[in-house]
């Protein structure tokens, strides 16, 4: 059968030709190119010929061709528009791909040829990005294990394994008690519940198969009932509940899982030589370092909680006057937050709506882009793989620098939240190849369609990460858009969200859909105003779970990760009345995996850099100052991972962030 998938696509730019790929391809073009993929690390390893550059790291560069090309259209589609085939063969493809990468970082001959070339780096003549590709590559085989030898390469594996089935367990058991736990409501208990808390309650508990509407674990349900329930008897026990999750006894506690998972990840750093593993996982993360980590996270908790207790004390006061005797706790955070909003900034969502219309936003990021980096936006007639996406030719000079792909509106076929991709990454390592940029959400409909303020950012921060991809400058591809630190790769797309916030874009482009009107300046200053409410408490709670984390895995792994947890919010002084954003027998971020361990802060690392470099703009008076626009392009949307992201970020900014603009930015400079 011929098999379009690995074919000539001759067609413009190079696009899959989606009308024309069936589901029936995929099967076997992923066979085809695994088989493909190996007979090049093959040829690579077995090559009679000493290790050059060029056949060893390029040509690992470019084994993966056919696997990109196949992968980048299929996991795509499984996230963007599935289907019952597509989910099956996301779950075959699975485990056939991380067989796939063990067995490359496991060949002992591909390495034995990378180290080669590693230790006669100097004598090689690279540039200074082919020596960065030679870094990371033989970096990321050595962090995999690759060095080892004998018993500690055989340990290694036997933790791996361990933690990956641990991880599982960990997820499956925070499933289960979620899952397992709800609040039957009788009507009266409804009162004071806005409509879309009572029929969230009401399908809830169809779902649950009970008599009437119930509260749930899910954040969705639990948050806006901690916010709006006047009953603190029902706000108390979903609480606790809540908080409880994976801490309940029996089958699916998950405090033994924490404290085995915390010593493996200690005993897998030291294997490989660290002395930790927050050292460990940090090496490769632009922080560099726990003490790193620290001092942000610490420069950043005085003044959150400061304003936090600032902050309880008010709402102290408003439960006393609602007759409440005793202190503010967890439970009543919410609810009192929520009434102070009321009072202080009622911002209805109906009312801003009608100025938000998505074609609008999309024509202020496209324009942002213009007035920035020259880049222009031309509708293409292409067909895609669903009538919603729609594709743009991205040109600068006449150039052609991308294929921009817009898939906006929520269906049951996408998964949920919004995403960036590359379903072709830029390089030049080959001929010259421009990317594809997909960005994905999930608005609702509508004719014409409107957003929340909310999904306005979530489509200009979308964006940000396209424009990483679509102004990628590198030949590797390795390195190439946003293959970057992960405590890197959100400067992009948080930055560009602070174009939004500027005056004069949303003078232009946020006009109201019936009456074109701009929106009035009143209305815009208390948009602003209300996106620093509460961020005392929204702060405390996130940094509290950052330094538990950080704790965890700077230093031994602790006996007791409950009592060390306890350990660390006591010598913080964390406020009574809040909680963690996440608990250690609920903390899925850290122990499902391990993508954010000893990562946490990752979160607030980019929304430092983020503000800071906004604040760049700020300071020459002019949000599209063409010099700054340049140094960003030049130095961190079109260099992706080429150097170090403190070098990148340095020599945007001519030195490293500081807090005081993310300080700013959340409404606590006043409190620091
Ligand atoms: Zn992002």
């Amino acid at each position: 059968m011929t098999n379009l998938l690995l074919e000539n696509w001759n067609t413009p730019f190079d696009l899959p030709p989606f009308d024309k790929i069936e589901d029936a391809h995929f099967g076997p073009a992923m066979e085809a190119a695994l088989e493909d993929g190996r007979a090049a690390i093959r040829a690579i390893a077995e090559a009679p010929e000493p290790p050059t550059f060029a056949n060893t790291i390029e040509a690992l560069e470019l084994a993966d061709a056919t696997l990109d090309r196949v992968a980048g259209v299929f996991f795509n589609l499984a996230g963007s528009d599935s289907n019952p085939k597509r989910q099956e063969l996301q779950r075959a493809f699975a485990p056939k791909l991380s067989a796939y990468s063990s067995e490359i970082v496991n060949n002992e001959a591909l390495f034995r040829r990378i180290d080669d070339l590693w230790q006669r780096r100097d004598t090689l003549g690279l540039s200074a990005e082919q020596m960065r590709v030679l870094y990371l590559t033989h970096r990321g085989f050595v962090r995999s294990g690759a060095a080892l030898e004998g018993a500690a390469r055989e340990r290694l594996t036997e933790v791996k394994s361990r933690l990956s089935v641990l991880g599982t367990e960990f997820t499956q058991n925070l499933l289960a008690d979620e899952a397992g736990w709800f609040m039957e409501l009788a009507e009266e208990d409804l009162e004071g519940l806005p409509d879309f808390v009572v029929s969230a309650a009401r399908a809830a508990g169809e779902e649950k198969g009970a008599n009437g509407p119930v509260v749930t674990l899910s954040r969705s349900l639990i948050v806006p009932f901690l916010q709006f329930s006047p009953r603190r008897d029902l706000r108390e026990t979903a609480y606790r509940a809540w908080a409880a999750r994976g801490m309940n006894g029996g089958e699916t506690d998950n405090r033994g899982i924490a404290t085995e998972v915390l010593a493996l990840r200690d005993e897998r750093a030291k294997l490989l030589g660290y002395e930790s593993f927050a050292a460990y996982k940090l090496e490769t993360e632009m922080a560099g370092t726990p003490e790193a980590v620290r001092d942000l996270l610490m420069a950043v908790w005085s003044p959150a909680k400061s304003a936090a207790e600032a902050d309880a004390d008010v709402l102290a006061k408003m439960m006393a006057e609602d007759g409440v005797n005793g202190p503010l706790e967890p439970w009543d955070w919410r609810y009192y937050a929520e009434k102070r909003r009321l009072a202080e900034h009622d911002l209805d969502e109906a009312e801003l709506k009608p100025y938000f219309q998505l074609d609008a936003m999309i024509d202020a990021a496209f324009d942002c882009a213009t007035r920035l980096f020259g880049l222009e936006f031309r509708p293409l007639d292409v067909t895609l793989y669903h009538p919603d996406a729609r594709a743009w030719e991205v040109t600068r000079d006449g150039r052609h620098m991308a294929v921009f792909i817009g898939d906006y509106f929520a269906r049951g076929s996408k998964r949920s939240g919004a995403w960036c991709s590359a379903m072709r990454s830029q390089k030049k390592l080959g001929g010259e190849v421009r990317p594809i940029v997909v960005n994905v959400c999930n608005f609702a409909k509508g004719d014409p369609a409107l957003l929340s303020y909310d999904d306005a950012r979530t489509l200009f921060h979308e964006f940000g990460h396209a424009l990483h991809q679509m102004l990628s400058d590198v030949t590797y591809a390795s390195i190439s858009g946003t293959s970057v630190a992960r405590d890197f790769v959100e400067l992009p797309s948080q930055l560009y969200e602070h174009w939004l916030e500027v005056p004069e874009v949303l003078e232009k482009h946020a006009r109201h859909a019936k009456t074109g009107e701009a929106m009035p300046r009143e209305l815009l200053d208390r948009l602003l105003a209300a996106q620093t409410y509460d961020m005392g408490f929204q702060t405390v709670e996130y940094v509290a779970s950052a330094l538990v984390d950080l704790d965890f895995h700077d230093g031994a792994a602790p006996a007791d990760p409950i009592a060390a947890q306890a350990d660390t919010l006591a010598r913080i002084g964390m406020p009574h009345a809040i909680g963690m954003r996440h608990a250690t027998p609920h903390f899925a971020h850290v122990f499902a995996g391990d993508g954010y361990s000893s990562g946490y802060y990752s979160y607030m690392w980019s929304e430092v850099m983020d503000a800071d470099a906004f604040a760049a703009f700020e300071e020459v008076g002019d949000p599209f100052d063409a010099t700054l626009a340049a140094k960003l392009e030049q130095h961190v949307l079109s260099a992706g991972g080429s150097a170090e992201a403190d070098a990148l970020y340095t020599a945007f900014r001519g030195r490293m962030p500081g807090v005081e603009a993310l300080l700013k930015g959340r409404g606590l400079l006043d409190a620091a």
